[in-house]
């Protein structure tokens, strides 16, 4: 079996004396072991640098035997001279390996890199299938927990509606006026959650694609816990923060896109540093909320969140007055919010005045 090489060529004229060498140094090599050689100029055929990844010229690229191999630089008949050797040998190992097949010593260079096309592609290919089916998986749990998150309004409202027939038995018709309007009411705050609810689903599966891109996939949150809170080791020793943390081992992964969690977990974990004062505690925990549902918190012992503000906070640009000397944009809880959407997740503050925060986040699980 021949080697088959592809050098790669361009038309500086600094590059030219290189090319020479490499070339009377290869036509030297000749009566040494067969090869083929295929020039390719790269301003003609820019793709196949691309393909082959090259990012210097001359280059020298030995297609079989696989695996390939690349040389580049103005070094070239050095490293060839280095290599060569070993090339020879596994053309001599592959030689003997497929002796009886003898079709497939004609190969051509020209048939080899088109194979090399075929096989990127297909890799492509089959990368994007399972990017598909990821996201049919995704939508898949999505579903399931939005589903789950729609019976508990559903449910209440349909029990506040039996107890309203049951009312109608009650001899005392002022109590039965009393109970019913209570039962309306709460009849009419579990529509409104559900409507806030099917809102939400709708603006997030709207503004998804042209708003953020997700590549959610399966996701151990226990590791990238870990992992953050490792780096954050430094920042909490600085200020003398003590750190809790609970991430259990037996809950189940998530499916979500691991740098965008990260980044909403590396902002609240920001926050907590910033705004907690020297010596506090910082508290980091995973539970398994529902079977469909994993909800990831970080506490603090800082100064809190006014009931006011809960919800502003994470609209954008929004920073509460006393904090206004700390620096920020008042950015990162509202990039964090729409992260948590793009999974189809809530995002919330929990706060006692004066006693801290409590910041959870909620995604589907795998
Ligand atoms: P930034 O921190 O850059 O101002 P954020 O969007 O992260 O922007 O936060 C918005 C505001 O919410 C902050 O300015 C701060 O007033 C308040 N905040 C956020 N996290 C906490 C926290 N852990 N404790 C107290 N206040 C917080």
């Amino acid at each position: 079996m021949p080697l088959q090489l592809l050098l790669f060529i361009d038309e500086r004229s600094s590059s030219q004396e290189h090319i020479q060498g490499i070339k009377s140094y290869l036509q030297a090599l000749k009566d040494d072991y067969p090869f083929e050689l295929q020039m390719i100029n790269v301003a003609e055929q820019p793709h196949l640098a691309e393909h082959f990844r090259l990012v210097a010229t001359p280059a020298l690229v030995k297609i079989t035997p696989t695996p390939r191999q690349t040389i580049a630089g103005t070094n070239l008949v050095a490293q060839l001279e280095q290599s060569w050797p070993s090339w020879v040998e596994s053309a001599q190992q592959e030689s003997s390996e497929e002796a009886e097949d003898a079709s497939s010593t004609n190969e051509s260079v020209t048939y080899s890199t088109e194979l090399i096309r075929l096989s990127d592609e297909i890799f492509r290919l089959k990368q994007e299938n399972q990017e598909l089916n990821e996201q049919i998986k995704f939508k898949d749990q999505v579903l399931a927990m939005l589903a789950h998150d729609l019976r508990n309004p559903l449910t209440a409202a349909s029990i506040a509606m039996e107890t309203l027939e049951l009312t109608d038995q009650n001899p005392d018709p002022q109590r039965v006026e009393k109970i019913k309007k209570q039962i309306f009411k709460q009849a009419q705050t579990q529509f409104r959650i559900m409507n806030r609810m099917i809102t939400d689903i709708l603006q997030t599966a709207r503004g998804k694609n042209a708003e953020l891109q997700i590549h959610p996939q399966k996701l151990n949150l226990q590791t990238l816990g870990n992992d953050i809170l490792e780096q954050f080791e430094e920042t909490f020793a600085r200020k003398s923060l003590q750190l809790k943390k609970d991430l259990p081992q037996d809950v189940p992964d998530a499916h979500a896109d691991q740098e965008l969690i990260r980044q909403v977990w590396v902002n609240l974990l920001d926050n907590a540093v910033k705004y907690t004062p020297d010596e506090g505690t910082i508290k980091v925990s995973i539970l398994h909320r529902t079977s469909q549902k994993i909800q990831v918190t970080v506490c603090d012992d800082g100064p809190g969140i006014p009931p006011e503000q809960r919800e502003q906070i994470f609209e954008g640009h929004v920073r509460l007055k006393r904090d206004e000397a700390k620096e920020g944009y008042g950015l990162g809880l509202s990039l964090c919010r729409q992260v948590v959407r793009a999974h189809y997740g809530q995002i919330w503050v929990d706060s006692d005045a004066n006693r801290g925060s409590c910041f959870h986040f909620t995604l589907p699980v795998y």
